[in-house]
């Protein structure tokens, strides 16, 4: 349920509309916007009664909210969330882009490819080291090693780090990890969505080849209705009839999300392509469509790749491609 109210937090007439519906309780999220206070009322709020909220003198509009997501639903907080990962904001206007190998293979490799992504403007190193295979026989990743590997290039750069979390059993390995990723595979692993509510660290979450936008938003809730609102969304293509790519980038999921949700979107073109040589376009599409930010696989040496070489690009187009996001982020501002 959502109750937009005439004054803020402090006044006396809606703090007394907050102490009622406590008591019945609900709990109560604050969101202060520029022009309006929205309270949200999270729970089986079918028991509240409209009329009973409407009688309060600081209440202007009550609404309940249809969608089956609440806290992640646009109505219940206005302005656009921003997520600050370890100092590096994306959202509300926040655009940046991580960057990095597939997977994690060698330290030389990881250093070398951090210094680059720096260099030429990513904010975030991305790098599998526990990397979800269709093929048990494929490499795995160089799992705990692989974060230690991680880790070292954060210390060594500065970017923060982005990697994936495949099993709660290694939750405690990602302690200084500053995005922990949860892959299009585990989207729907219910049990692992709930125990990352009690973190209080970004997640990145990515669609599922086989998910409707309203699935995604609902996996950010499990999330969210844990505790944990910093969660950052990512489209990387679905599965349709078309094979010429490796998955169909789902353009329309960002204006989509982005109207049905506050929390910052991003793309993934590498994953929704599979070929380097698309990554540019769909990137400076996703761009113009109004993601929030990007997240591209690179690598040293894309032939040697252990895992995702089609589709990673080497340091020079990479290079290439980031300036020209840079040039289009400075025109979709421009058009604001
Ligand atoms: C990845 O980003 O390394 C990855 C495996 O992506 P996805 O979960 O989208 O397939
Ligand atoms: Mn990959």
């Amino acid at each position: 349920m959502v109750i937009v109210v005439k004054g803020n937090r402090e006044s006396q007439q809606v703090d007394e509309l907050i102490r009622w519906i406590e008591a019945r309780d609900f709990t109560v999220q604050v969101n202060e916007g520029v022009h309006k206070t929205i309270l949200g009322v999270v729970g089986d709020t079918s028991t509240l009664d409209i009329s009973s909220i409407s009688s309060f003198p600081a209440v202007e509009d009550v609404k309940r909210i249809q969608e089956p997501y609440k806290k992640a639903n646009r109505v219940m907080h206005l302005e656009d969330t921003v997520v600050d990962v370890s100092g590096v904001k994306i959202g509300g206007g926040h655009f940046e882009v991580m960057a990095g190998p597939c997977s994690v293979e060698t330290k030389e490799q990881v250093l070398t490819i951090a210094e680059y992504v720096k260099k030429h403007g990513g904010a975030i190193l991305r790098g599998g080291a526990f990397k979800p295979r269709t093929s048990p026989y494929a490499f795995q990743g160089l799992k705990d090693k692989g974060l230690e590997i991680l880790l070292e290039a954060k210390k060594r750069t500065g970017l923060p780090i982005v990697t994936e979390l495949m099993s709660l059993d290694n939750l405690h390995l990602f302690e200084n990890v500053d995005i922990i990723q949860i892959g299009a595979r585990n989207m729907q692993n219910f049990a692992m969505l709930k125990e990352l509510g009690k973190v209080k660290k970004p997640i990145l979450l990515k669609r599922g080849i086989a998910n409707t936008t309203e699935e995604l938003l609902l996996s950010a809730e499990y999330i969210m209705a844990g505790g944990n609102d910093n969660v950052i969304l990512c489209e990387r293509g679905i599965r349709t009839f078309e094979t010429y790519t490796r998955s169909t980038l789902d353009i329309s999921a960002v204006p989509v999300l982005k109207k049905l949700t506050h929390l910052p979107v991003i793309v993934d073109p590498s994953h929704a392509s599979g070929k380097a040589e698309l990554v540019e376009s769909l990137a400076l599409a996703s761009i113009a469509a109004g993601a929030d930010g990007l997240i591209i696989e690179t690598h040293n040496n894309p032939k040697c790749a252990l895992c995702d070489g089609a589709q990673s690009l080497n340091e020079e187009s990479f290079a290439k491609v980031m300036t020209k996001v840079n040039k289009l982020k400075e025109f979709m501002k421009s058009l604001k």
